[in-house]
């Protein structure tokens, strides 16, 4: 393992860059002085999120699957011999109605591309983060979740395409880490937020901003009594970041710890936008967690990072981004 933060002036590979998050992270590592190479197939991602990045010199993208063969070759040839300092692994479906539609893509890239990525990595003795998710506890049963908690996942539901993929990629990494001393890093999101998330996504957040903004009823699974804790992108890259640049090696909760039943979150955004479009009840999806908040301890005392955005503040940014984007 090497220690602190990665080396400036060389690649870090985002795979998944043209996603959500994967994009607000390219800006924020060429901010910090990185060149960054952007892997994504487009499959779920956006070129419109890395239009801004493409005429840099110190960015690149390269439209490729990363369970194809080949990739440590193909980055190569993309960066022109360069060096690559980091891989970060943020390629999969992330919304639970995106990656039902796509069980064995989903489950593919969270075996076969966390395997090719991680031998990018080891290419290039490179500091290797996998993105991994709070779906890893599945319908917990301690609460909040701890990094320590080993989670409540049915192997065999729909679910666990997401979750025992994401399950097997923290096995993988953790191997390569004991076996051939994978400089690795392990976070565990928690639901995000913000701007560039696809309006169709299917995610709660996204479904409800749209549905008030185009004064449709507000799609409620099950009675909403069920809770998320959502973090708005910034502060979410932000703890990615200092993860990425830290030398801790076990997994991280890195998510914001307020909680909120689905109807408090329909509730804060009827108030913001001031209207009252009523709601629509529909079945809960199988195996839904009946609650989820992180316990961020392990986050604010060794990295030093905490959410500082409510999530009034966040959603008003959110909308105030989709009304720009569509004027
Ligand atoms: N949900 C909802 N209405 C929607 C979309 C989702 O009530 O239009 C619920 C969903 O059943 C879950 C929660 O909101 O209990 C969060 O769902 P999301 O798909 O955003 O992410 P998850 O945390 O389940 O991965």
């Amino acid at each position: 393992m090497t220690a602190g933060p990665v080396e400036r002036g060389h690649w870090v590979l985002i795979a998944g860059g043209a996603g959500f998050i994967g994009s607000h992270l390219c800006d924020r590592l060429l901010d910090a002085g990185h060149r960054v190479i952007c892997v994504d197939d487009l499959s779920t991602g956006r070129r419109a999120n890395i239009a801004h990045l493409e005429r840099r010199d110190d960015f690149c993208f390269l439209e490729r699957d990363v369970c194809a063969g080949g990739l440590v070759d193909a980055v190569a040839a993309a960066i022109d011999g360069g060096r690559v300092s980091a891989v970060l692994h943020l390629a999969s479906p992330a919304s639970p109605p995106v990656y039902l539609a796509r069980p064995l893509e989903t489950l593919a890239v969270g075996s076969t591309g966390t395997a090719n990525l991680i031998a990018v990595a080891e290419a290039h003795a490179a500091r290797f983060l996998l993105a991994s998710t709070s779906e890893v506890y599945g319908d917990p049963l301690e609460h909040p979740q701890t990094e320590t908690y080993w989670g409540n996942v049915n192997p065999i539901g729909e679910r666990s395409v997401y979750d025992e993929a994401k399950r097997f990629a923290e096995a993988l990494t953790a191997a390569h880490q004991r076996a051939n001393g994978l400089d690795a890093r392990i976070v565990r999101i928690f639901n995000t937020y913000g701007p560039r998330m696809q309006p169709d996504d299917g995610r709660v957040v996204t479904n409800l901003v749209h549905q008030a903004l185009e004064g449709r009823p507000l799609t409620i699974y099950g009675d909403g009594t069920q809770t998320r804790s959502f973090c708005y992108v910034d502060d979410e890259t932000a703890g990615i970041v200092a993860l990425l640049d830290s030398d801790v090696t076990g997994p991280v909760n890195i998510g914001n710890p307020n909680e909120f039943t689905v109807l408090e979150l329909a509730n804060t955004i009827r108030t913001i936008l001031d209207v009252d479009p009523g709601l629509e009840h529909r079945p809960l999806p199988s195996d839904d967690p009946k609650i989820r908040q992180p316990d961020i301890t392990r986050a604010r005392t060794l990295l030093g990072w905490e959410p500082a955005i409510t999530l009034a503040d966040g959603l008003a940014r959110m909308i105030a981004s989709i009304r720009s984007a569509s004027n």
